[in-house]
């Protein structure tokens, strides 16, 4: 392609050199035809998808990846184990008339490990591995997208005798791009084609085959793919990935940090509490942020306050260089002691650390730890996480009298807790429909939630006025508390800190 470029540029140079010299005129037709001829040759070699040199793969090999590697997601791997063990029952399948597993699809957000079980499952089963991604097979040319599936089970195949197995998995991963459903991309049916091709190929394995292949998707939105593609006989067995709990996280750092030096002061069990939300990706960069802290410190060893910053750092980015300036420094401790303070009286003893040294977007951040992972939320839960949020500004407007730009994103998230109380049928409007609900209707009742939650937030951080300038004071001179640093400076002062529901 780029040879191609290259003689285009030459040829045109040159011509614009005979032309100056007045000898072009004679050849100008004959050059322009070779011109015309050259591009529609390309052209049509782009559109014939058997011309265009397809390597999807991102990746040919699992490595040496086994399920032992993977961490917190004991339910996923037996179910994967299981699906893996029925799957390599070839002769009783086959003599008992059952239809053989064609395709496993897991589902769950980025960075949990979907990758990973497809290379445990490559190696437990002793298989071919290949790994492509949906974006991959999408091309604007008709036909293109059909044929690199074509050509992806092929291949898998090839690999397989190539590595004198019998059996190959595919990996592909954004299944979603893919096997989206059908007929919504009204522009062109290339989309569709490549969906097509997909149930054909899968269609065609059999326990009969001489290598055996199995399909591994993985997605983060399974409500977007084709039904057709969940139907039994294809993506018939699903695995849910989700994010860690507290003992997965523990489980994951351990892996993590095997070969990593740490002091004897490091305690994972505190990084697992502090890391609550955090999929394997994000804790396996907190280990690799806190080695990076250690080596600027020129330490030999990772110690628990490498663990601790890494943490800020994986959440909220890199320490930001901008200088900020003694009365926004003020004002940005004001807000997060409210926040602070609003967050220990709705949920004693769940602050992981609060800090105002700006990093990423964030001048300051308030860490919640919850004591208990829940799925559940009720109206009261709901009601105390917007109590916190808002918490930062009344904050500020109670020592300045006025409100700063700071707390759109408080705002913002309060809006949906709030929206989520309504269509939960947590609200006065009781159950409600999401799609008929007027707006109107829905403006005013989350408007009353939010009313009513400012006062009750209002209400406790003024009768708190002291603690706060004084949390705020050590704040602007510290810049980071940890949770027990925070909650020793509360005992000594008068906060009321009770279980009490503030609304
Ligand atoms: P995506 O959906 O973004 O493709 P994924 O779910 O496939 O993500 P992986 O690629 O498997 O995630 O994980 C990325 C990296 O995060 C892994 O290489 C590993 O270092 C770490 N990781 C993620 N989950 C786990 C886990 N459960 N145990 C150990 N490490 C993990």
């Amino acid at each position: 392609m780029k040879a191609m470029e290259l003689g285009i540029g030459i040829g045109t140079g040159f011509l614009v050199y005979l032309f100056f010299l007045g000898w072009a005129q004679s050849l100008l037709p004959i050059l322009l035809l070779i011109g015309v001829l050259i591009y529609f040759s390309h052209s049509v070699g782009l559109k014939n998808p058997n011309n265009k040199k397809f390597k999807p793969l991102t990746e040919k090999t699992s490595g040496n990846i086994s399920f032992k590697d993977i961490g917190g997601q004991e339910v996923a791997k037996r179910e994967v184990i299981e699906a893996l063990d029925f799957a390599e029952k070839r002769g009783l399948i086959k003599s008992l008339g059952i239809r053989p597993l064609r395709g496993i699809l897991l589902v769950g957000p980025p960075g949990t490990g979907k990758t990973l079980l497809a290379k445990g499952a490559a190696n437990y089963t002793g298989s071919a591995f290949l790994s492509t991604s949906g974006s991959e097979f999408i091309e604007m040319y008709a036909g293109v997208g059909a044929s690199r599936v074509r050509d992806l089970f092929k291949r898998a195949r090839e690999a397989a005798k190539e590595a004198g197995k019998n059996s190959a998995i595919i990996f592909i991963d954004e299944l979603e791009v893919l096997g989206g459903k059908r007929g919504r991309h009204t522009s062109h049916l290339e989309y569709d084609q490549t969906l097509n091709q997909l149930l054909v190929e899968m269609d065609g394995l059999g326990t009969d085959d001489q290598i055996q292949i199995l399909l591994i998707g993985a997605t983060n939105r399974a409500d977007l793919l084709d039904d057709a593609l969940l139907r039994p006989g294809r993506f018939d067995r699903h695995v849910q990935v989700d994010l860690p709990d507290k003992e997965g996280r523990l489980e994951i750092l351990k892996l993590h940090a095997r070969n990593k030096p740490l002091t004897d002061d490091v305690d994972l069990e505190v990084i697992a509490k502090e890391t609550f939300g955090f999929s394997g990706a994000h804790l396996e960069n907190v280990t690799n942020e806190a080695a990076i802290l250690a080596m600027r410190e020129q330490k030999t060893q990772i110690e628990q306050k490498h663990l601790v910053e890494a943490i800020d750092k994986v959440m909220l980015g890199e320490k930001a260089q901008h200088k900020v300036s003694t009365d926004e420094k003020r004002r940005v401790a004001i807000h997060e002691a409210g926040h602070a303070l609003m967050n220990e009286y709705v949920r004693p003893d769940s602050v992981g650390s609060v800090t105002i040294s700006p990093r990423g977007k964030a001048l300051g951040f308030v860490r919640q730890t919850p004591a208990e992972e829940t799925l559940l939320h009720t109206t009261d839960y709901l009601k105390g996480q917007i109590n916190i949020l808002l918490a930062g500004a009344i904050a500020e407007e109670l020592i300045y009298g006025n409100r700063s730009t700071g707390a759109r994103n408080d705002f913002e998230k309060s809006l949906e807790l709030a929206q989520l109380i309504v269509y939960s049928g947590l609200s006065t409007l009781g159950i409600v429909s999401e799609s008929s609900l007027p707006k109107e209707k829905l403006h005013n009742t989350v408007s009353e939630i939010l009313r009513q939650c400012e006062e009750s937030t209002r209400s406790v951080l003024n009768s708190s006025i002291l603690t706060l300038n004084n949390l705020a004071d050590i704040l602007t001179d510290r810049e980071k508390l940890s949770g027990d640093e925070l909650r020793a400076i509360l005992a000594e002062g008068a906060f009321p800190v009770t279980n009490e529901k503030t609304s």
